[in-house]
């Protein structure tokens, strides 16, 4: 399979709506749809003007937008599709001011088209395993800014990253030990060997059966051997270019939503951008 995915690939593909609408079609129901209402038949065909395929025997409609982030949307499939393309294409994601340019709709479709997207834009939920850092960051609502300490009214993010692997983010009330804990319980396996600096909240690791290794930041100690955080501390590098570079402004209420955008970049970092379109989409049928 062609890594490449050039915008004349995408528009083969997907040279109207119709092959849009088949593609989900394809993605939610497969290749051996049976009619739910006749129980027998397995050829539909198109329903013109509809987003819809009928039964040929019974003439029962299916329809494959049901549910999904393009059902009741007056914006034309194949403008998603190439919203998705957009998104799927750069290492560092876009801006919905930039949609808003490129699909020549308005602002606010282009804002409400963008979220949608964002939503696909997460990774599986399997623990995290293996080598397993964990850091957590301050970002301040005002300045936009990681800041190095908990500032009035900062928000905190916290970073769990598997070393040459796949990293979960989660906006959390505070980098208090029971908020912590509970997210290191949800996300690392624990048979994992987890890597962190000195803060108290990751004090109770190894009593919670983990195996827990710590670099002393306050020490001016960074690395000794593989003692260190530095895939988290790039992560959070990405973030911080991220909303300096890109999105400029984070709403905290967005903040969840922004950070799942990037552990799922991270995630697939080594992902040509035709595998990271397809997950997305993909992630349509998962829904
Ligand atoms: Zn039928």
């Amino acid at each position: 399979m062609d890594k490449k995915f050039s915008i004349k690939q995408f528009n083969e593909r997907f040279p109207d709506n119709a092959a849009c609408l088949e593609e989900i079609k394809q993605l939610r129901f497969g290749d051996n749809l049976v009619c739910p209402k006749c129980t027998k038949n397995n050829k539909f065909y198109r329903v013109a003007g509809r987003s819809a395929y009928a039964c040929s025997f019974c003439g029962y409609h299916i329809y494959p937008l049901k549910g999904s982030i393009f059902d009741h949307s007056s914006t034309e499939l194949k403008l998603w599709f190439y919203a998705i393309y957009l998104m799927a294409q750069t290492r560092a994601g876009i801006s919905a001011k930039q949609l808003e340019r490129e699909l020549g709709v308005t602002y606010k479709t282009a804002w409400r088209m963008f979220n949608h997207i964002r939503q696909l834009m997460s990774s599986d939920t399997n623990l995290l395993t293996g080598s397993v850092e964990v850091d957590e960051a301050y970002f301040h609502p005002d300045t936009q800014k990681r800041t190095t300490a908990k500032a009035h009214n900062s928000q905190v993010v916290f970073g769990m990253v598997e070393r040459k692997g796949r990293a979960v983010v989660k906006h959390v009330k505070s980098s208090g030990v029971r908020v912590l804990s509970k997210e290191i319980a949800r996300g690392i396996d624990n048979k994992a060997t987890i890597y962190s600096d000195t803060h108290r909240s990751y004090k109770h690791l190894k009593k919670a059966g983990y195996i827990h290794l710590t670099i002393n930041h306050s020490q001016q100690e960074y690395v000794a051997g593989d003692r260190h955080t530095q895939n988290v501390e790039n992560l959070w590098s990405n973030i911080k270019r991220g909303i300096t570079g890109v999105y400029r402004h984070v709403d905290p209420k967005y903040l969840q939503a922004y950070v799942d955008e990037y552990a799922f970049r991270y995630s697939n970092r080594h992902r040509q951008p035709k595998y990271m379109f397809d997950l997305i989409l993909a992630n349509i049928a998962r829904d």
